[in-house]
């Protein structure tokens, strides 16, 4: 695991206030039923990190953020080097994780090699097993959840925390267990719903497309932080 599949060289929707590229890992020891990126999870990828190196020389002065995503980024033994000299070329960099590997996770942060971590809370942890294909990941998942949001409490870092909501797979109470848990936690910011990206086969899960929307008024209050919601097309009850 752990090579590097593509680099999308644009876009102002994955770094919020930034002009980013994002740079896409192969592999993930997850397998996640709505995942829609199934070859960069199954597929290994043929770009080397010098090549990544070159394109960000090539965006100084053009682009300011760079997201490192996959797949699970934090495998790849080359992104720690790689994250330290995007910031030193001066971009702001960005983690997207599935937050399974949390020593990576906290060296990067503690390095300084990060500005902002978007967390997936993929589910309670009696669904895991279900939805994401194991629940071995649920402990170092809640050690880099804890560590993230006492990192972004001093201001060490940019942290946001989202769910994918899967409706064959999770419905509102669950969600409302994460929403309780965040809180108990201590979670500050802003909680992103995201509704899922479903096409049938292009998912590894080939789960269908979602039949209804999330139902709003069954979630409760969150305590210190906010809900946001992604994607979801019909206006939320
Ligand atoms: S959605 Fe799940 S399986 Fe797909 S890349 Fe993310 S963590 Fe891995």
């Amino acid at each position: 695991m752990g090579q590097i599949y593509d680099i999308t060289p644009f876009t102002q929707l994955d770094f919020p206030g930034e002009l980013a590229c994002i740079v896409w890992f192969s592999g993930c020891n997850l397998r996640c039923a709505y995942c829609h990126n199934p070859d960069i999870v199954l597929k290994r990828g043929d770009k080397e990190a010098d090549e990544v190196v070159s394109f960000l020389q090539t965006r100084q002065g053009k682009l300011t953020g760079v997201v490192f995503s996959g797949g699970e980024a934090t495998f790849c033994p080359a992104l720690p080097d790689l994250a330290r000299q995007a910031k030193a070329m001066g971009f702001k960099t960005k983690l997207d994780t599935n937050g399974s590997n949390f020593d990576a996770v906290r060296d990067l942060v503690e390095e300084g090699s990060l500005d902002s971590v978007a967390l997936d809370y993929k589910c309670p942890p009696h669904l895991a097993e279900k939805l994401i294909g194991t629940a071995r990941f649920n402990e170092p998942f809640r050690q880099t959840l804890d560590y993230l949001i006492a990192a972004s409490r001093i201001g060490k870092v940019l942290f946001e925390t989202r769910t994918t909501v899967a409706f064959d797979y999770m419905a509102e109470d669950d969600i409302a267990q994460i929403i309780e848990d965040l809180g108990a936690r201590g979670y500050q910011g802003i909680y992103w719903l995201q509704n899922v990206v479903a096409s049938g086969e292009k998912t590894l899960g080939n789960i269908p497309a979602p039949g209804r929307s999330l139902d709003r008024s069954r979630l409760p209050e969150p305590k210190g932080f906010k809900l946001g919601f992604r994607n979801f097309a019909e206006a939320l009850r």
